[in-house]
Formats: C-alpha cells, sequence, structure tokens
C-alpha cells in the first residue's frame, strides 16, 4: 500500500534554509488573500530565486519564511504549492530526521484522496517515485 505522510504541523519545513517558489497565479492569490496588489507583494515579500528564474519568498531575520508567525502560516489557505505537496509529492534524502509526518499506510484510493485535499492534485500513487 502507498504510504501518505500526514503533517505534524511541527513548522520545520518553514525555518529552513532554501527557497519556496511562487508561481504567477501563486502570486496573484496570495497577494488577493493579503488585500494588497501583486506589486506591492512582490516588492515586500519576494526575493529572486538564486537561479535567477523566479522569484521566492523572502525569510524573516531568523531564516523562517516571512509568512510564519509563530507556528502558524499567515497564508495557510493560499500557501505556495511547493509547501502543499512536501513532504508527498517531493522530499530529499532522510527528510523524515526532520520532518515529523507520520507514515500512513493507506489503500490508494485513500492515498488519492488524502493527496488531492492535501495538494490540490489528482496524482497516482505510481507515479510518484521515492527519494
Ligand atoms: S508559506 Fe506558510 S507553509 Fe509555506 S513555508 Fe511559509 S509559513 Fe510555511
Ligand atoms: S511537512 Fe513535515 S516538517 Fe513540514 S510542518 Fe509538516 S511535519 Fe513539519
Amino acid at each position: 500500500m502507498p504510504i501518505f505522510w500526514q503533517c505534524d504541523r511541527c513548522t520545520a519545513c518553514c525555518r529552513w534554509p532554501g527557497e519556496v517558489r511562487v508561481s504567477e497565479e501563486q502570486m496573484n492569490q496570495i497577494a488577493g488573500h493579503l488585500g494588497i496588489s501583486v506589486n506591492a507583494f512582490i516588492r515586500d515579500y519576494t526575493r529572486l530565486t538564486a537561479q535567477r528564474d523566479g522569484l521566492a519568498l523572502t525569510d524573516q531575520s531568523d531564516g523562517s519564511c516571512v509568512f510564519l508567525d509563530g507556528q502558524n502560516c499567515r497564508i495557510q489557505t493560499v500557501k505556495p504549492q511547493q509547501c502543499r505537496d512536501f513532504p508527498n509529492l517531493w522530499d530529499f534524502p532522510r527528510f523524515e530526521e526532520v520532518c515529523r509526518a507520520k507514515p500512513l499506510n493507506v489503500p490508494a484510493d485513500e492515498w488519492r484522496e488524502r493527496i488531492r485535499n492535501a495538494t490540490g492534485k489528482s496524482v497516482d500513487p505510481f507515479d510518484v517515485s521515492p527519494s
């Protein structure tokens, strides 16, 4: 049976180094959620990616994501796809050492449903390759 990683909301992935990329569509959604213009969102909350091929969220002074507020994401309902997809649709070697998500062995239909709810995507478990 496929494994669905159930997030524990520990917020470790909102604190570790790296880039949270945002697409144009996501920028529109987040700016709308914040009640600001897309230009203001880009100016105040994004930076150029290291590859210089897009925009990513900025960090707070301690390295955590600009939208992390204590244990909460300020843009939870419109957070970037990259945040939604981890760790079920992308991960990295030994991510379990730093992520507290619980591995649940579930039937394929339930996995698809859980993935749809978590990420908004329709994915087949056999399309996801383990890291
Ligand atoms: S947008 Fe929200 S979920 Fe994504 S890294 Fe920032 S605080 Fe975490
Ligand atoms: S995905 Fe993992 S690291 Fe991120 S909040 Fe959930 S349990 Fe924590």
